[in-house]
């Protein structure tokens, strides 16, 4: 349920519908003001909501941007938010600045404010995950270690090599002699 009067509002940013309608985007279950500054979704996935409490209702949360309800999230809320779409999103190609934009804030404000919650940077976490997936993977799976790569959004075998001895301080074919090594000998215990 969309106007086209609506529709234009949205895509102008036109201040003048704020408080007259709320939007909610279904792919990415946020809802803004119609003079939200987030990038412009596709029109098929627009619903328009007459109140916060329609939107809060049909389970959208309020946008962090243009701040529809009026409250601010907790940044500790937001901060868990972040990182929990980055563990579920790790093995896509996700980037920073592709779950900023999810999340309608700055690259900037993401990285600031989720450093100063979580105490790494948003990307650090998002490899630590990768890294940590590669692990498992290493230790319990029979994959190529390019596979694994592939396998934990770490396509290009030189950069997982890289970013896994920075880490681990040994390569991903050096962890994974280890410690298939132990679980060949058996328990000595
Ligand atoms: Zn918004």
């Amino acid at each position: 349920m969309l106007t086209d009067q609506e529709w234009t509002a949205i895509v102008e940013c036109d201040a003048a519908y704020d408080g007259q309608f709320y939007y909610g985007v279904r792919t990415t279950g946020i809802f803004c003001r119609p003079s939200c500054k987030s990038r412009t979704p596709k029109r098929e996935h627009v619903h328009a909501y007459a109140s916060t409490a329609e939107a809060l209702t049909d389970g959208l949360r309020p946008c962090k941007r243009c701040r529809p309800d009026g409250l601010r999230q907790p940044d500790e809320e937001w901060a868990a938010s972040i990182a929990k779409a980055i563990r579920t999103h790790y093995a896509d190609k996700i980037t920073l600045s592709m779950l900023a934009e999810q999340q309608h804030v700055s690259p900037f404000h993401m990285h600031r404010t989720f450093k100063r919650i979580c105490g790494v940077t948003p990307a650090a976490y998002l490899l630590l995950t990768r890294i940590e997936a590669a692990k498992q993977l290493l230790r319990s799976s029979v994959r190529t270690i390019g596979e694994i790569g592939e396998q934990v959004g770490l396509p290009s075998p030189a950069h997982f090599a890289t970013v896994f001895q920075r880490a681990e301080g040994c390569t991903p074919t050096q962890y994974r002699l280890a410690h298939n090594n132990q679980r060949a000998e058996g328990p000595h215990e």
